[in-house]
Formats: C-alpha cells, sequence, structure tokens
C-alpha cells in the first residue's frame, strides 16, 4: 500500500477521536501522513516551453500513466477561490507559489483521484511535469513519491523558447505567456530555484533528452528511457 492511500485512511481514522497518529504515521498541521509506502513516478523536467506538456500530454494516453502537470493543478482551480486568487497572484508576475502551498494542492489533487479511483496506486506511474520544482518540494514529496527516472528536456536556445512561448499565449488561457517581461522572469526563476533540483537525485536516475529536436524525435527519445526503466505493462 502507498503513502498516500495510507494517509487518506489515516486522515479519516482521526475523524474516530483519536489524538495521536498510529504508528507508522506523523501530524503534518491537520493531515495525518504515512510514513512509508510511495507512489512510483517519473519527472518530466526542463525550463517553462521546453515541451514538457506537449510530451505529457502524448504520454497520457498510455493506459498506466497518470500524467500530473502542476500548472494544469494550478490553472483548473476557481479563480474566485482564495487559492486559486493566490496562483494567479504569483503565475501572473512569473513566480513560483510558495513550497507548502504548492505541494498541498498537488497531494489533495492526487488524494481526490485516488478516492475516486481514477488514479490507482499500485497500477499507475505518475509522470510529474512541473513539480517538484525547488529543492523544497524535493523534500517536501519525498514520503509520496519514489523517483524512478527524471527526464531532463534541456533546450539551449533561449530565443526558441521565448518565441514557443508567445505562440502558446494566443492559444491558450496562458496571461503568463503573453508577456515577454514576464517569460524571461520565468526563465530567471527557472535557473534560480528549479535547475538546482536536478542536483538532489542520484545522477544514475537523471537522463538528458535533447528537447530541440522535433517533438517525435523527443517523444521517441523519452520512450526509450521510460521503456528502460518502467514495469513491462508501460
Ligand atoms: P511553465 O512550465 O510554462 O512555467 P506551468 O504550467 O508549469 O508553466 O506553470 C505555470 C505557473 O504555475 C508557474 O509560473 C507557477 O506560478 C505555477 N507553478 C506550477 N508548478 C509549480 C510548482 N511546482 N511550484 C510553484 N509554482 C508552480
Amino acid at each position: 500500500m502507498k503513502a498516500i492511500l495510507q494517509s487518506m485512511r489515516a486522515t479519516s481514522d482521526n475523524k474516530s477521536g483519536m489524538n495521536s497518529p498510529a504508528d507508522g504515521y506523523r501530524q503534518e498541521g491537520k493531515t495525518t501522513v504515512a510514513t512509508n509506502g510511495q507512489l512510483r513516478a517519473v519527472l518530466l523536467f526542463g525550463g517553462p516551453g521546453c515541451g514538457k506538456g506537449t510530451q505529457g500530454t502524448v504520454l497520457a494516453g498510455l493506459p498506466s500513466i497518470c500524467h500530473l502537470a502542476m500548472g494544469d493543478i494550478f490553472r483548473a482551480l476557481d479563480k474566485q477561490s482564495d487559492i486559486g486568487r493566490e496562483f494567479l497572484s504569483y503565475s501572473t508576475k512569473g513566480l513560483l507559489v510558495p513550497d507548502e502551498l504548492t505541494v498541498r494542492v498537488w497531494q489533495q489533487h492526487v488524494q481526490n483521484r485516488i478516492a475516486s479511483g481514477d488514479i490507482v496506486a499500485d497500477y499507475h506511474t505518475m509522470l510529474l511535469d512541473g513539480i517538484p520544482r525547488t529543492t523544497d518540494q524535493v523534500s517536501l514529496m519525498e514520503p509520496y513519491i519514489d523517483v524512478q527516472l527524471i527526464l531532463h528536456l534541456a533546450i539551449h536556445d533561449e530565443n526558441v523558447l521565448i518565441e514557443r512561448l508567445k505562440g502558446r499565449a494566443l492559444k491558450g488561457n496562458r496571461p503568463d505567456d503573453a508577456n515577454e517581461d514576464v517569460i524571461r522572469e520565468r526563465l530567471r526563476v527557472y535557473e534560480e530555484s528549479t535547475a538546482p533540483v536536478l542536483k538532489s537525485y542520484d545522477p544514475s536516475r537523471v537522463v538528458e533528452v535533447d528537447a530541440d529536436q522535433a517533438p517525435l524525435a523527443v517523444l521517441r527519445d523519452i520512450a526509450d528511457q521510460m521503456a528502460r526503466v518502467l514495469p513491462r505493462s508501460i
């Protein structure tokens, strides 16, 4: 059994009036969290506009992959809610949402989907896109995920990125892509806060994929790497 499942059970057990967590659990604010068991995960890692979302959406078509893009999870929040407003106050400036809030929103999303049967812990591999995005998020998420592989989608030409992101703004619901200053700020935040995340993992689990290639070639390279480490059912 996995941490998030156990965390859900422990949370409902707590409603029975127990004051202290059962063996194997610890208290984190109002939630009781399991101290063992994790969801299997692959990280799609790279800066804004590197193609994580495009690749993640294609791979999400595989039955045992669950693609979880943190930006999508945030954008799906009710914009009038407190958390929805807080998200916009950061994202429209090109800034990251604070770590604790981000991981709490991610965990709640995953718990809801486990509860509805949409994520089956022993069957699905999480394909995480845009989380963890700081070294503090790496630590906060450690109890929940067993990271098998980090796919670093590396792009070398910043101008290509900026043109890509501006093009994406024309198509979608992305105010943070429309303004070049906001884009440059996101690239700066990536270099400062996100790039160091790569160093948190065992180098043997980190693979660089050349994301300057055409999307199909990037997909082929990603598929090769995933087939190498994931269960045969994928
Ligand atoms: P991109 O990869 O183009 O930056 P995302 O859709 O991943 O876009 O994220 C959009 C915004 O959502 C980010 O600029 C940030 O404000 C917020 N966000 C997404 N993921 C995280 C995260 N892991 N930590 C903090 N903020 C995040």
